[in-house]
């Protein structure tokens, strides 16, 4: 698929040069193997393993001794070393894509702000409330800046307000 880049791999490792990129070249070999090119996209979809549970839907891939996520790998592989508390991080949102180019890295921080980025963008491609009231008449924009449907807001208003409560009515005491 694409030229190996990487002499490196380790720092441990850095003396053992061609027996490094020997190893890097067997690797992308064993990787390229489970990956399925999606021409529309250019993801490169993962047909290996994949993570469950909590953060599901990841490629998992073994990689200089041990499992890590494939597409940590295919930094690993096309790009270079991960520098210590950065993430890869996926510009096209697919957990299963594993195309460096589709990849970037990042801190934790960034993971948060582009997920929110990309709920907010998702958001505004929403033309009508989850009860199918379009948006365009019944929107208001609330404190927080996301949009409400005014019709829904109204009924469930209706139908939570607290009742005014009579005062409580005591029994008469008895004398
Ligand atoms: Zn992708
Ligand atoms: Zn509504």
């Amino acid at each position: 698929m694409r030229r190996v880049h990487a002499p490196w791999v380790g720092r441990r490792r850095r003396r053992e040069g061609d027996a490094v990129t020997d190893d890097l070249r067997r690797a992308a070999e064993r990787f390229e193997a489970k990956v399925s090119p999606e021409p529309m996209s250019g993801c490169w979809l993962w047909m290996g393993p994949v993570s469950t549970g909590r953060g599901k839907g990841y490629g998992e891939f073994a990689f200089d001794g041990q499992m890590i996520r494939a597409h940590r790998a295919a930094w690993q592989i096309y790009r270079g070393p991960i520098p210590d508390g950065l993430w890869v991080l996926h510009r096209c949102d697919v957990r299963c894509c594993v195309n460096p180019d589709h990849l970037f890295l990042g801190t934790a921080y960034d993971n948060m702000r582009d997920a929110a980025a990309k709920r907010r963008l998702a958001a505004q491609k929403k033309t009508h409330c989850v009860r199918g009231h379009a948006f365009a008449e019944h929107a208001v924009i609330t404190k927080r800046g996301h949009r409400d449907c005014v019709v829904c807001r109204k009924e469930w208003e209706a139908t939570h307000r607290p009742r005014q409560s009579p005062a409580p009515s005591r029994a008469p005491e008895e004398r």
